[in-house]
């Protein structure tokens, strides 16, 4: 089903904002001069066997799920992320991103296709000390996935053709490759991830979907240089910079 999410703020566009209305974050495109807005960062997680096992749990038991993250941890491709604060142990994860072109609840499998604009390479950086804490608390999350930069992005590439089944994802730091998987091992497909996260939330244009990651995480540092890869979608570059950088 295909809807405005939001219908009910139009009424109030007209009129005069009290605080300045902050701009969206945008994607450019990898084949034109357009940029693609983001609306909401959706993330799954444990959607690789081999990651879900590297982190402890059993995938044959526990089926995938998701988390947020704001749009201002959205960081474009060369950007620099400034190590965030409170933590001494900001982990890496290659993702490959949705990119929905349409909103919709309820969208059935057989559907999802039509929402997907097209797919981006992202990072799902993780204060994992953080996380560590909040799962021994049972806590949310938040404070382990969520900081200013922690969702970078590639240019987003248009969808051709069919959904996109198989893949490389490779993520190199400072050259030494670290994470290597595919994403035909996505526990839940393209598909399903759209048509279970439709279930739960009103999926709008301009939503980004991280799909989760293969295994391999580790830790990253000021001074390192992150460069993630998807096979026939495209490349991140992303430098680390201290914490105290200016940026
Ligand atoms: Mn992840």
């Amino acid at each position: 089903m295909c809807y405005n999410a939001i219908s009910v703020l139009d009424q109030h566009r007209s009129m005069i904002s009290v605080i300045p209305v902050a701009s969206p974050v945008s994607l450019p495109l990898s084949n034109s001069a357009q940029t693609f807005p983001v609306q909401n960062v959706y993330c799954v997680g444990r959607n690789y066997a081999d990651h879900a096992i590297e982190m402890g749990h059993d995938p044959n038991r526990e089926s995938p799920f998701f988390f947020m993250k704001p749009a201002y941890a959205v960081l474009p491709d060369g950007g620099e992320m400034k190590y965030p604060p409170l933590s001494s142990d900001v982990h890496h994860e290659v993702e490959l991103v949705v990119a929905l072109g349409k909103g919709g609840t309820n969208i059935s499998v057989a559907e999802a296709a039509d929402y997907v604009f097209g797919y981006g390479v992202g990072l799902d950086l993780t204060r994992r000390d953080l996380q560590a804490e909040a799962k021994r608390q049972s806590r949310p999350w938040e404070a382990g996935k969520v900081f200013l930069h922690s969702a970078p992005c590639s240019k987003i590439v248009p969808k051709e053709g069919d959904l996109l089944e198989a893949g490389n994802i490779q993520l190199f730091v400072n050259g030494d490759q670290r994470q290597q998987g595919n994403i035909n091992q996505m526990i839940w497909k393209i598909p399903e991830i759209i048509a279970t996260l439709s279930t739960l939330f009103p999926l709008q244009a301009g939503d980004l979907i991280y799909t989760g990651t293969p295994s391999g995480v580790g830790p990253i540092a000021p001074g390192d240089n992150l460069l993630a890869l998807v096979e026939n979608v495209g490349a991140l570059n992303v430098s680390i910079v201290d914490e105290f950088s200016s940026l």
